[in-house]
């Protein structure tokens, strides 16, 4: 890996894991490769540059393969990148398409941005999107405008904090949803799309469950894009509401400008950050990870610089005002989007979710503990042994010759510690070790 590829990684040195397909395997670099491994003997079928690196791009996506084609997204909404979504050929790693995430001047809603914006306007596409094959549909979530002072580029901004909706053959829009216009407080809208069957109004709707860094709970009508519903699950100071056709109602009072201090919740990691939720959909329930952190915020002068932070922007994460502590995990009603149960933390819950068909939710603490919930009640039926270290790795669950096995990584990194603020210096969290342990569990 050369060495400039790690100036331009925002937040942490991290990779988000490999996709398996037919005999290899499919990892996506740092540095801007995507590499083809034999999955017998790790020999590198192909290797594949999309990108230069230390000019503002990285990889730190998980590769999805579709249909033959093998699908990565750039991250780089801190760098001032134009960022995209690439296909490339799953036998040969030719490019198929590529779907930049900006529109030119002269594309469809390349005016929702100011003359020249779209070069550096950012909107990664950093987390993998969900392939829906009853739909042919490929959905890619989309992160934060450059530069994060929105003061700099108004217009709604598209297609940042958006999930969009692509043809996996060609790339081509088939409709989008923008989760915050103009965004200044770096929601993203990354964040996984989560194919569920609700009941909406009385009848059954093919939707995208979406738990978005700006503090709402989301359900779409996957087939159309139209808007179902929208419910807060955390304190929403920035988006506070939406007009009937989903557009979303913002508070202008806290937006910061250069000499402006705002005070808003979430805070930039968001009311759930990438950490996945959990859907258990004979129950109606979504099992969501999150955090009660707001956050200061000032403007300040900023000039593109490629391969430079392209912020604009100075913050401080703070707490919550009245909460009990930084996290919860929570159950949410898919057809609703109300709360069912909580559990709070006095730390923040930042893993993901994993439930399975018996009706257990298995998620880890930072504190070290690994639980096993009651998905009905959120009682917590069963507790590892304390970890050496929190734990922030995604629970797995797989079968060997018929024996089930629960996995999770226990170890403490990612944008928490770097960037958490007062958050990252509560004692609580300032001292967890970074740790790094596999823990692997069989059910009897
Ligand atoms: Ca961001």
């Amino acid at each position: 890996m050369p060495e400039k590829a790690l100036k331009t990684v925002c937040c942490d040195v991290v990779n988000r894991g490999v996709a398996v397909y037919g005999d290899n395997v499919y990892l996506a670099a740092l540095d801007n490769h995507v590499l083809a491994l034999d999955g017998a003997t790790g020999k590198v079928v192909w290797d594949q540059k999309i990108q230069d690196p230390g000019v503002g791009y990285a990889l730190t996506v998980a590769p999805l393969a579709v249909d033959g084609k093998i699908v990565v997204g750039e991250s780089g909404g801190e760098y001032g990148a134009r960022d995209f979504i690439v296909a490339l050929d799953a036998k040969t790693g030719e490019q198929v398409w590529k779907r930049y995430t900006v529109p030119a001047p002269d594309e469809k809603n390349g005016d929702t941005w100011p003359k020249g914006a779209y070069l550096h306007a950012g909107a990664p596409a950093w987390l993998t999107g969900s392939f829906d094959p009853e739909t042919h549909t490929l959905f890619w979530g989309v992160g934060n405008p450059s530069p994060w002072l929105a003061k700099l580029r108004p217009g709604k901004n598209l297609y940042s904090d958006s999930v969009l909706a692509l043809d996996p053959d060609t790339g081509n829009i088939k409709w989008y949803y923008q989760y915050t216009e103009n965004d200044t407080w770096d929601y993203d809208g990354n964040n996984e799309s989560v194919l569920a069957n609700i009941t909406w109004q009385g009848k059954p709707v093919k939707a995208l469950l979406h738990v978005d860094r700006n503090g709402f709970f989301y359900a779409l009508d996957r087939t159309t894009g139209a808007y179902l519903f929208a419910e807060p699950f955390t304190k929403v100071m920035s988006v506070t509401g939406h007009l009937p056709d989903g557009s979303p109602i913002e508070n202008d009072a806290v937006r910061p400008d250069i000499g402006k201090s705002i005070f808003t919740c979430p805070s930039f990691l968001g009311g759930k950050n990438w950490w996945p939720i959990a859907i258990d959909e004979s129950r109606n329930l979504a099992f969501v990870p999150t955090l009660h952190a707001c956050m200061s915020m000032n403007g300040t002068a900023v000039s593109y610089l490629a391969g430079l932070p392209y912020l604009g922007e100075t913050f401080e994460v703070q707490p919550e005002p009245d909460s009990d502590g930084w996290g919860e995990v929570q159950a949410i009603d898919i057809n609703t989007g109300k709360q069912v149960w909580s559990h709070k933390s006095k730390q923040p819950w930042n893993d993901g979710m994993l439930a399975t068909a018996s009706g257990l939710v298995f998620s880890g603490g930072a504190d070290g503990y690994f639980n096993a919930f009651d998905a009905k009640t959120g009682k917590i039926l069963w507790t590892s042994p304390k970890m050496s270290s929190g734990i922030i790795g995604v629970p797995t669950s797989y079968q060997v010759d018929g024996k089930q096995y629960i996995a999770v990584l226990s170890g403490w990194g990612g944008a928490t510690p770097i960037w958490g603020g007062m958050m990252a210096k509560d004692p609580l969290v300032a001292k967890i070790p970074r740790g790094g342990e596999l823990h692997v569990f069989a059910l009897p």
